[in-house]
């Protein structure tokens, strides 16, 4: 059975586990770490409040084996907050988190008030998607090896570079399972 490590120290992670575990996989989560000793074959940066689970990241002391496990080919979904851990960079923040994809995001880009909605998009290799946007970041610019999956408006909101996915919006919330799908048959 496929086991896939989930993020579990703030945001929307319990909705990724069931998500998953609907598609008959097994879900771990990451709280501290000791968590990250066992084995497991994909990863979940769940949405939520990237700057929180940036620093929680480095207090718990996973950070650095996470970079390195996601450096080394783990396969990982990244979504919203998700993506901006993944950023190289951060137009509009300072901070950097694992910085091992090549893109550039804006956090909030879409204003605080306005910032929550939803749209149905085209994804690459799926088809019509439905989006649900929560104060999401939007990607503003690629490395050329970038695959970009989709655009919403002019902007960019999925991305795929080499075994990491990464999505401005919540897929574990729309009650369609398909991309869930397409990264558990990435994986092993
Ligand atoms: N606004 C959040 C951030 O900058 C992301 C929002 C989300 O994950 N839904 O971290």
């Amino acid at each position: 059975m496929k086991k896939v490590a989930v993020l579990a120290v703030q945001g929307a992670f319990i909705e990724h586990e069931k998500m998953l575990c609907s598609l008959g996989a097994e879900t771990v989560e990451l709280r501290k770490k000791s968590d990250i000793e066992q084995e497991f074959d994909g990863l979940i940066l769940p949405g939520g409040e990237s700057t929180v689970q940036g620093k929680l990241l480095r207090e718990l002391g996973m950070f650095d084996i996470l970079k390195e496990k996601i450096e080394a080919g783990l396969p990982v979904l990244a979504t919203c907050a998700g993506l901006i851990l993944l950023a190289q960079e951060v137009t509009n923040d300072e901070k950097r988190y694992f910085a091992t994809l090549p893109v550039s995001v804006k956090r909030n880009a879409y204003g605080r008030q306005l910032g929550s909605f939803h749209c149905d998009g085209r994804l690459k290799g799926i088809g019509m998607y439905p989006m649900e946007f929560i104060r999401a970041p939007y990607i503003e610019s690629t490395s050329p090896e970038v695959d970009v999956l989709a655009e919403v408006d002019g902007h960019i909101v999925a991305v795929k570079y080499k075994n990491q996915i990464a999505l401005a919006f919540h897929p574990e919330l729309s009650g369609d399972t398909r991309i869930h799908e397409m990264f558990l048959g990435q994986i092993g």
